[in-house]
């Protein structure tokens, strides 16, 4: 019996996400996957992404531990033994999920699936029929016309995770959040980095404060960028890849990432042919993540949400709920978390200054200083917590930049998604000395009464 509550095509962070739930509410549940249960997140993505920069943040420590008066060298990367870390803390959460599905009865199949019908999937010749059917089948890395991956000189993010050697000199074409990522890990092995983005400036979707913030600190680790320039061609020769720009400069390296974006994996798999309405390739999908089709539902990197792990989690589960007659709330997509992982790190949640004046909010500001945290001090970070608010009214973002500011969002996420005001989160006592001070320095200061802050 081929038949399921739930058929859903793509086991990454949208599709797992969905099967597990399913299954814990008792829905009948198959999985179709042709590479790796967990997809990008876990085998090319935010999990590898994050073991090399952990790697590169104890380089760094290593080469400034004569500063906090540990004495150590740091002599070289051995790219074998970074990658055998990073690939053991893969393996052990891999054969973690794979016992997770097991234990949930999820019919899980190893095969390339195609969508048949309206409530088919077809892989290895077997058709799975649903009364649901959820497609979950990604993204992969994009390139610019004319520039092609070869693997080698040119890569993208998936090349560059596997990497067996340090390169001299990298460009990374493209400043969002894995360029930048990629950036900060190389900088740290001891690479010279050239960033170029087309827009003007670094991580261009966060506050205009934070980007000015993470060029600074780039600057001074001596990662070079250039933005608001675009790419115009690629050559390559015995000395690298040499890339020109409309502005008609150029750079050479030995490596080119490209890192210009995600775009939806979605051709050659039946959804034109079963009448799916799309855009630019992604699935379009209500707030219950409903297609045009009654009973197909997109979750994850193939629709048109932030193309992040914890948001594929989140809709493959309010499929699965909405599914078994929950009612689940829609997400509120202002109110995810969203870091960017290099040395500082970005962090923010709810609305920039720009995009909460073009809402209409009468806004105020608050940007409280790391440099008047204890904590931060002892870590040698700069940065700082800012605060977006209505005036008089709850605090609408706020944007950070810092050595692990990312640690700072579990309640900078609660303060936004609850809609706190200054006066509610002012006399809530934080931890001395920690880095959770700042974010109760900050909205201290927002409330008019500062304590560790100058004004
Ligand atoms: C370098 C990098 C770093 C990242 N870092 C972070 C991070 O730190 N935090 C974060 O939140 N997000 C991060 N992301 C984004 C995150 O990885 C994605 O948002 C997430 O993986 C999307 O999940 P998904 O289920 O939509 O797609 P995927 O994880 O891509 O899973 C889709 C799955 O579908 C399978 N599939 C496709 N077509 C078929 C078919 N026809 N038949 C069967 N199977 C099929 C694929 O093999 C794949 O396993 C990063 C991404 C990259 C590339």
């Amino acid at each position: 019996m081929n038949e399921f509550d739930l058929v859903i095509l793509g086991g990454g962070s949208g599709g797992y996400a969905c099967a597990l739930r399913g299954a814990q509410l008792g829905l009948s549940v198959v999985l179709i996957e042709q590479d790796k249960l967990g997809g990008t997140c876990l085998h090319r993505g935010c999990i590898p992404t994050k073991a090399l920069l952990h790697a590169g943040e104890i380089a760094d420590d290593t080469r400034h531990a004569a500063e906090f008066g540990v004495n150590a060298q740091f002599i070289s990367i051995d790219m074998l033994a970074v990658n055998a870390y990073k690939d053991g803390v893969i393996s052990k959460l891999h054969k973690g999920l794979q016992g997770l599905v097991k234990s949930r009865n999820i019919t899980y199949v190893e095969g390339t699936g195609r969508l048949v019908s309206k409530n088919q999937i077809e892989a290895n010749g077997v058709i799975y029929t649903g009364k649901n059917v959820v497609l979950a089948t990604g993204s992969y890395a994009k390139t610019l016309p004319g520039l092609e991956i070869d693997g080698r000189q040119i890569i993208t993010s998936n090349e560059a995770m596997t990497m067996d050697y340090v390169p001299k000199s990298v460009i990374v074409l493209g400043g969002g959040v894995i360029g930048c990522e990629f950036a900060s890990v190389w900088s740290s092995f001891g690479a010279e980095v050239t960033i170029i983005e087309g827009l003007p400036r670094l991580v261009a979707l966060e506050d205009e404060s934070s980007s000015k913030q993470l060029e600074r600190a780039f600057r001074k680790r001596g990662i070079k960028f250039e933005v608001g320039v675009k790419f115009a061609s690629a050559t390559k020769g015995p000395e690298g890849v040499t890339i020109t720009l409309e502005n008609g400069a150029s750079h050479t390296a030995d490596v080119l990432l490209v890192a210009v974006g995600r775009g939806p994996v979605s051709a050659n798999i039946g959804y034109e042919e079963q009448g799916l309405t799309m855009d630019r390739g992604y699935i379009l999908v209500d707030n219950k993540c409903r297609t045009n089709v009654p009973g197909i539902w997109a979750v994850g990197d193939l629709i048109p949400t932030l193309q992040l792990a914890h948001v594929g989690f989140a809709e493959g589960i309010l499929v699965a709920e909405e599914i078994f007659g929950l009612n689940p709330r829609p997400i509120n997509y202002d109110g995810v978390p969203r870091v960017t992982y290099s040395e500082p790190e970005v962090a923010s949640v709810g609305l920039t200054t720009a995009i909460a004046k073009e809402r209409g909010y009468d806004v105020v500001e608050l940007s409280y200083d790391l440099a008047g945290n204890g904590k931060a001090n002892i870590l040698k970070t700069a940065g700082s917590i800012k605060l977006v608010a209505q005036k008089n009214g709850p605090v609408l973002g706020v944007h950070m930049v810092g050595s692990r500011v990312g640690e700072l969002l579990a309640e900078a996420q609660l303060i936004y998604n609850w809609e706190a005001t200054a006066d509610d989160v002012a006399p809530l006592i934080h931890a001395h000395p920690t880095l959770s001070e700042a974010m109760g320095e900050a909205h201290m200061a927002l409330a008019g009464k500062p304590l560790h802050a100058h004004g």
